[in-house]
């Protein structure tokens, strides 16, 4: 029935396009990852007659196939009798704010450097996975890794070469565990890696692995640059601290034997 100035823009849907067709077919929603059509919403408020919120997430398709995320509300127009006369839909452009906000949690979760997971992200996701590996009984493994003779690196070459040496570790490792597993970096050249339904004999095989591609990988300039592991298997409701000291333990082993 009518589409104002600020709409016509947002859909790039002038108002003899708009007029008198399907809401549906000049509006088009789709929400998040889903992409399912969410103009049911409107027969739910004339069903209910109360107003809605639009969902998170909420993204318009212009004319022009670009995407906004958009927030607004459904409302209905009540007439003579309390009759539902019509529906005003409004809604406004919040795409920067929803931008900014995905790079906000992607900093909270993730290590600026080396692109992998952060403490902080290992320290959230904890919490879940150690409660459903203990309603389940389900194994559940950390691999950690230290540099080797680190500093030695930073000192001859410097310190953004170092910080190079720490992405390609960073990357191999990345590489070598499956998606399930949650490699991160949770120190200077230290990275944890927490792997669900995981026995200890599969992380030591994959730490194993991780070790042995480091050994053959040449950075330009530094050359060969090992690392040390500790693997731990959690025990039935061990805290993370009591588990990750195992692991730290270990690793302390490996690094009084000899290292790599
Ligand atoms: P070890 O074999 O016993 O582990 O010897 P190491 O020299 O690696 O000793 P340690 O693990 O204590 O070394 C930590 C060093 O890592 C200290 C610091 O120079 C370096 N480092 C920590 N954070 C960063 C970083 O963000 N970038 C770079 N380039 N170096 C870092
Ligand atoms: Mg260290
Ligand atoms: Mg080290």
């Amino acid at each position: 029935v009518l589409i104002n100035k600020m709409a016509q823009m947002l859909t790039g849907c002038s108002e003899e396009q708009a007029c008198g067709q399907k809401f549906a077919d000049t509006i088009n929603l789709t929400q998040g990852q889903e992409n399912e059509n969410i103009t049911d919403l409107i027969s739910r408020v004339v069903e209910t007659g109360e107003s809605l919120y639009l969902p998170k997430d909420v993204i318009l398709l212009d004319m022009q196939n670009k995407e906004y995320y958009i927030a607004g509300s459904v409302s209905p127009i009540i007439g003579e009798n309390d009759a539902i006369t019509g529906i005003v839909f409004s809604f406004y452009d919040v795409t920067e704010t929803r931008e900014k906000q995905r790079r906000i949690e992607y900093l909270s979760h993730h290590d600026q450097l080396t692109g992998l997971y952060n403490r902080n992200f290992v320290e959230e996701i904890l919490g879940t996975e150690m409660a459903r590996a203990d309603r389940y009984h389900q194994v559940l493994s950390m691999i950690i890794l230290d540099l080797d003779h680190f500093k030695k690196v930073n000192d001859t070459y410097g310190h953004p070469i170092g910080d190079k040496v720490l992405k390609e570790t960073a990357a191999i490792t990345a590489s070598n565990v499956r998606k399930a597993d949650i490699p991160a970096r949770i120190g200077g050249e230290e990275f944890i890696v927490i792997m669900p339904q995981t026995s200890a004999g599969n992380a030591m095989t994959v730490a194993e692995k991780i070790r042995v591609m480091l050994e053959q990988h040449e950075h330009p300039l530094v050359g060969k640059v090992c690392a040390s592991f500790g693997v731990a298997e959690r025990l039935s409701g061990e805290s993370f601290e009591d588990w990750y000291k195992r692991a730290d333990a270990a690793l302390y082993q490996a690094k009084q034997g000899g290292r790599n």
